[in-house]
């Protein structure tokens, strides 16, 4: 799509705002800084000035278009539903074509063009969280062909404090006798944080190498643990094969009985990702598969599902100004910590990696896990 295009699609969609403001307590960016033009009303309003040609491109506006954070949060309470994380991400699209664009952006891309992850680490190192598991067989999860795949994503992959989630859901998926297989080193970033930050061209050859990959395997299952890499495989990649993510797969292992559990004594609550909730809609096999634990007690938050807070982590926001980042991590932890669950859950790595960081860094003593975490702990 050029440019031209572009503009038309964003303004189609920017004239739907009726600037009611309902959206605005539903933005954690403006819930923290109060400022309208950070708000989905105001990114919606400027947004609406620089194509009718009242107002220009500016590092202001790119301030304000780079600090959502993707949550959709706003979409939830707007009448016209209007799709502002779709603005904005194409907003980011037309900042980039005029370089107007927060130059950390290049050293993300530098590193999915050199290395194929986020992390700028040596991408056959992606395999390495096998390290921390015990048992593991001789193909090491990394066969030629099999049934599924699993897609572990960059974060989990490479940031140790992510890492036990692969390597839970590679004992679940093991435990439950199922025919798996990663792609290690051959595993390329699904590209989403380039989609985020404006520069969805460049996401082509990386499209390329994984579908290619997989196909290769003959598997005709994909499972996710980063609701982002599904959401991404889901909305850009849409290939043939079956989409799961975590929650999706345990609830139906534990259906099916493949997955036995024993009691944990422990009352948890559970934050939804927005990319798994809100994006993609899975809200309620997480759900299930908590419930599913004998003596666990699940408390809501007072924003679930559809409404939930984000955690801070997304639309690259954690990049391009982390102190705002923290800000919401913050606002999302004191919610956390009034319903007075032991524990908050989550179906994300970065979720995970955002509230417990923030937690830390703030002396609040605080347990966050993955689901993962919780079925393999109750794993008998
Ligand atoms: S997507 Fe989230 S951060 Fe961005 S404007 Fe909407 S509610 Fe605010
Ligand atoms: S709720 Fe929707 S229509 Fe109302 S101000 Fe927000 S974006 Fe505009």
């Amino acid at each position: 799509m050029n440019i031209v295009q572009l503009r038309k699609l964003i303004y189609d969609e920017v004239i739907k705002c009726n600037r009611c403001g309902f959206c605005l307590p539903n933005c954690p960016v403006y819930s923290v800084n109060k400022v309208e033009s950070s708000s989905p009303r105001g990114r919606n309003a400027i947004t609406r000035a620089i194509i009718e040609g009242r107002l220009d491109w500016s590092p202001e506006i790119e301030k304000s278009i780079f600090s959502c954070l993707g949550c959709g949060a706003c979409t939830a309470a707007c009448f016209p539903a209007l799709k502002t994380k779709e603005v904005v991400f194409n907003d980011r699209e037309c900042l980039v074509s005029q370089g107007l664009y927060p130059k950390i952006a290049d050293r993300v891309a530098r590193s999915l063009d050199e290395r194929h992850n986020i992390t700028d680490e040596d991408n056959e190192e992606r395999g390495e969280w096998r390290e921390l598991l015990k048992g593991v067989p001789e193909h090491a999860f990394e066969k030629e062909r099999a049934e599924v795949v699993y897609f572990v994503g960059c974060v989990a992959s490479f940031f140790p404090m992510a890492q036990k989630i692969p390597v839970n859901m590679a004992r679940i998926m093991d435990r439950s006798g199922m025919d798996f297989t990663i792609l290690a080193g051959e595993e390329w970033c699904c590209g989403y944080p380039l989609i985020g930050a404006g520069m969805k061209e460049k996401v082509k050859a990386l499209m390329e190498h994984n579908v290619e990959k997989v196909k290769a395997t003959g598997a005709k299952r994909l499972v996710f643990t980063c609701p982002s890499c599904y959401h991404t495989w889901k909305t850009f990649y849409r290939p043939e094969e079956e989409l799961l993510s975590s929650s999706e797969l345990l609830a139906r292992l534990i259906k099916e009985n493949q997955v036995r559990l024993k009691e944990i004594r422990a009352t948890v609550t559970y934050h939804d990702p927005c990319d798994l909730g809100r994006v993609s809609g899975v809200f309620e096999p997480p759900r299930e598969v908590l419930k599913a634990i004998p003596g666990l007690r699940l408390v809501e938050l007072p924003n679930n599902r559809q409404l939930a807070t984000c955690c801070g982590g997304g639309g690259n926001l954690e990049m391009v100004d982390p102190e705002l980042s923290g800000r919401v991590a913050d606002m999302k932890i004191e919610e956390i910590l009034k319903t007075g669950a032991d524990v908050v859950v989550s179906s994300c790595q970065q979720c995970l990696r955002t509230i417990a960081t923030r937690a830390r860094r703030r002396n609040i003593n605080l347990a966050v896990k993955d689901l993962t975490d919780l079925v393999a702990e109750a794993m008998a």
